[in-house]
């Protein structure tokens, strides 16, 4: 068994969803967090998490869409984590690469959510790139201790990871793993915490090598998982049964019995 740890189906028209599910089921994946990257997708994303055993969703906004932030939306999102199917908040974040928001409200929105997911008690699914030093800064901050962060797609780097361990960061590996430059992504593996690594293909983007290049779906997390195990020498069935255990610790309803 294989939970893909992030992938955006909700890209994805509701047929060809369902037909990814199916794809993914059959090479042994059975567990899917959907990561919503703006408020306005809630409903329909915890419709279909209904309409679907093992599909769970985090819900948030990134950074991306961080202007788009209004009074209002800290209450309405944490009256949607009323529903057992919502696990985490997210996908939140930082992202000084792109810069489709004010690098000011991409924090100021991203400190919202997680006082969000400190008070419900929840992970926040975390999006960063080429905002290393701001997001330390962020998840450094006293006052959140005791949060829990996947870091999803960590691409940090080996500073970035020494100082993302003892806040007890969690790590998304991703089909960057598989790409034949990325050793970046690589030389940090060895580094980080067994029990806090998951695997994702964060769907639609990122297929991994020999994919790469074409739509990218949840089946494809077992390229991302076989890698990763190569990488750290382990039988790939442990690193599933690690993995997916990691994974239900972190989003600890996703052990709750579907309502
Ligand atoms: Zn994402």
């Amino acid at each position: 068994m294989l939970i893909d740890s992030h992938c955006h189906l909700q890209h994805f028209e509701l047929d060809e969803r369902r037909a990814a599910l199916a794809r993914a089921r059959e090479r042994g994946v059975e567990g899917f967090l959907i990561p919503a990257v703006r408020l306005a997708e809630a409903d329909d994303l915890l419709a279909f998490c209904d309409s679907e055993p093992g599909v769970w969703c985090a819900l948030g906004v990134h950074p991306h869409d961080a202007a788009s932030w209004a009074p209002g939306d800290e209450r309405r999102l944490r009256e949607l984590f009323a529903h057992p199917k919502a696990v985490a908040v997210g996908e939140c974040g930082l992202d000084f690469f792109y810069d489709h928001a004010p690098r000011e409200a991409q924090e100021r929105v991203f400190r919202a959510q997680i006082e969000v997911a400190l008070e419900a008690g929840l992970p926040v699914v975390v999006h960063n790139r080429d905002s290393n030093d701001a997001m330390l800064a962020i998840l450094e901050d006293p006052a959140y201790a005791g949060l829990a962060v996947d870091l999803h797609s960590f691409a940090g780097g080996l500073d970035m990871a020494r100082r993302a361990i003892p806040l007890g960061c969690w790590f998304g590996i991703s089909g960057m793993v598989t790409f034949p430059k990325a050793d970046n992504v690589r030389e940090v593996l060895p580094e980080l915490p067994r029990d806090r690594l998951l695997v994702e293909t964060d769907t639609p983007y990122l297929a991994p090598v020999p994919h790469r290049g074409k739509r990218n779906e949840p089946a494809y997390v077992v390229e991302v998982a076989d890698r990763l195990a190569a990488e750290l020498r382990q039988a790939p069935d442990a690193l599933r049964d690690l993995t997916t255990a990691n994974f239900h610790r972190l989003f600890g309803r996703t052990q709750e019995p579907a309502a």
